[in-house]
């Protein structure tokens, strides 16, 4: 958590807009409408709920306390996988065009090359492992198309103050520069950040490891032909005793991240007076000639929290309002992608009644189970990164020592990236109950591969994930590309009240007639799946398994859907 944070010193080339607050139609000082979703916080993960709840049918408002994106230095690496969920609501554009995409990075120890490391890529991918991008951008970029869904209202200079949740519904108090006003809504979703008052109100606490070492972040201007790679360096030459982390970002910024040693006072160490100096050896040190200049310095120390469950009756939380992971492996922002996009289609499903309330409680189950492996790998990397104690400095020393000549030792300086959470004790998934030879099982997100996409339109190339919308969706691999009958009236059937696709996927050369399929060209996509024709995939509308069979009828396809939605809600008498 960032705990000190200056103003900037230097010009950088993002220009904040910023936005007035202002009051809704108000009834004796109440909002003169009922909300179905409000949003607590415009940060990356209020931002994404409410798109991803735009995306499946539903508006909402987003209450946020500042006047603008977040500006300053925080998150800067988004994964593939977040890339995934926003490519889904249409929104990746902007982000691919802007980041910087990177596989690998190396470390070093005093000064020699101990680990060069990629991550999973490989020529079936269509978005690359990586990307370095500031969080103002992401912020902005998903502000844009919050907005351009016409179904998201964003509220600035709006802080939630008071919160009030019944059995029935949510009423929070608003204060705003120009008065304030109560608000009801049938769900509140808590994106407030670390501080969250809705973690408050829901009467939760965070538990975990808060860690002592402190690091210092440091966003500079410099003009550098280095490439994008994650670069580590520990006990440098530049630095004795330190450890120093260095990315690039767009428009000539780049980060560099350093520990402080135990005896050092933190305050006084992120002085820019004690700061430059440190900076400018350790750009000496990789011949960085160049001139630069700090934008912001700030003081960073690790948490690994969570919270037990991040619902409580209709209050939800998602983001650092429910979790706190360490920035080493990049999970903060990442994990807030996976939250908004998991309780996305739940929400949606319950607040238009096609799903019983208990599904959200999936969400928390899931997203819990996400958040503990989350923890699990953080807490390794900062225990690497900053030795919490002398045995694991020992430990540390004699790994760094080693590794350049020990290929064995070389994962244990890995910073292990962000991966995609995989539900695997999830209560909505169908476990396997027949044997498969590959393919993603139940929890998994799906495998990409390339793929000829045939519609209205001439085939063209595509990927797997491209057959996915944010619906559920049966992937059904037929020789013909059609898929069957029974699955398609399935699907026509369902679709008032739950958005079911039926694709079909064609092992050979389908013909023009087909109305919409994928056609698996090269034969991997098979492969990939351990499919044969009459092989069905169920996937969840946030792209996650279901459930898969080798030959289902459609009524399995059905008691799938059922087991998600619950049993339907009983007529009012
Ligand atoms: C130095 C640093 C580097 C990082 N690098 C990475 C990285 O590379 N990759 C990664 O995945 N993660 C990274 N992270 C983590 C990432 O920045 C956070 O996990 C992410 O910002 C969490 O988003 P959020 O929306 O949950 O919370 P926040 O970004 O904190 O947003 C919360 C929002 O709620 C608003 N708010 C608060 N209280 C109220 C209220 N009462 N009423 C209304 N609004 C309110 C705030 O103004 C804010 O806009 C990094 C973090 C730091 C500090």
């Amino acid at each position: 958590m960032i705990e000190r944070s200056t103003r900037p010193f230097a010009r950088y080339p993002y220009v904040a807009r910023r936005f007035a607050a202002r009051l809704p139609a108000l009834r004796s000082g109440i909002e003169d409408r009922r909300h179905a979703v409000v949003v607590v916080g415009g940060g990356i993960v209020g931002l994404a709920t409410a798109l991803a709840l735009a995306g499946h049918g539903v508006p909402s408002v987003v209450v946020e306390a500042d006047d603008t994106v977040c500006v300053g230095s925080r998150a800067i690496c988004l994964s593939r996988r977040s890339l995934e969920i926003l490519t889904r609501y249409g929104a990746a554009r902007k982000f691919l065009a802007t980041g910087l995409p990177w596989v690998g990075g190396r470390s070093f120890y005093r000064g020699e090359e101990v680990l060069h490391f990629s991550m999973p890529h490989d020529e079936n991918q269509r978005l690359p492992p990586m990307i370095n991008i500031q969080q103002y951008y992401i912020e902005d970029f998903l502000l844009e198309a919050a907005e351009s869904s016409g179904l998201v209202e964003v509220r600035w200079q709006s802080r939630v103050s008071g919160i009030h949740a019944s059995q029935s519904g949510v009423r929070l108090s608003i204060e705003t520069p120009v008065g304030g006003y109560e608000l009801d809504a049938e769900w509140a979703v808590g994106c407030d950040g670390a501080r969250s008052s809705v973690r408050e109100a829901a009467g939760l606490r965070l538990r975990g490891t808060s860690y002592e070492g402190r690091y210092v972040i440091v966003d500079l201007a410099l003009r550098s032909a280095r490439q994008t790679e994650r670069l580590a360096w520990f006990d440098p030459p530049s630095n004795p005793g330190s450890t120093i982390l260095m990315h690039r970002q767009p428009d000539d910024v780049w980060r560099i991240d350093y520990q402080l040693r135990d005896d050092e006072n933190p305050e006084t160490a992120a002085l820019p007076e004690n700061v430059i100096p440190r900076v400018a050896s350790h750009l000496r040190m990789i011949g960085e000639r160049e001139d630069w200049s700090p934008i912001w310095i700030s003081l960073y120390r690790a948490n690994a929290l969570t919270l037990e469950t991040y619902r409580a009756g209709r209050l939800l939380l998602a983001g650092d309002a429910a979790h706190l992971l360490p920035i080493f492996g990049v999970r903060g922002a990442n994990s807030a992608f996976e939250d908004a996009d998991n309780l996305a289609w739940k929400l949606a499903l319950t607040v238009r009644g096609a799903a019983r309330e208990g599904l959200l409680d999936s969400y928390s189950t899931e997203r819990v189970q996400a958040a503990r492996e989350n923890l699990r790998q953080g807490m390794k990397s900062t225990e690497f990164m900053s030795p919490p104690s002398f045995g694991f400095e020992l430990m540390r020393t004699a790994v760094l020592g080693l590794a350049a000549q020990q290929s064995f030792l070389r994962p244990l300086i890995n910073p292990r990236q962000t991966e995609p959470a995989r539900y695997a004790d999830s209560p909505l998934s169908l476990g396997d109950s027949a044997t498969w030879s590959a393919g993603p099982a139940p929890g998994a997100v799906a495998i990409e591969c390339p793929v000829t996409l045939c519609d209205k339109e001439a085939p063209r190339p595509g990927h797997f994930t491209e057959l996915l919308g944010p619906a559920f969706t049966a992937v059904c691999f037929t020789e013909s590309g059609y898929a069957p009958a029974d699955l398609t009236v399935l699907a026509d059937s369902t679709r008032a009240a739950v958005p079911l696709r039926a694709v079909g996927v064609a092992t050979r050369q389908p013909s023009a007639r087909v109305p919409a399929c994928g056609w698996d060209h090269t034969g991997r996509l098979t492969a990939l799946y351990g499919a044969a024709p009459g092989t069905v995939y169920l996937f969840r509308p946030d792209g996650h398994v279901l459930a898969r069979w080798h030959h289902p009828a459609a009524q399995a396809v059905h008691l799938a859907l059922q087991r998600v939605l619950g049993a339907p809600p009983k007529e009012d008498p």
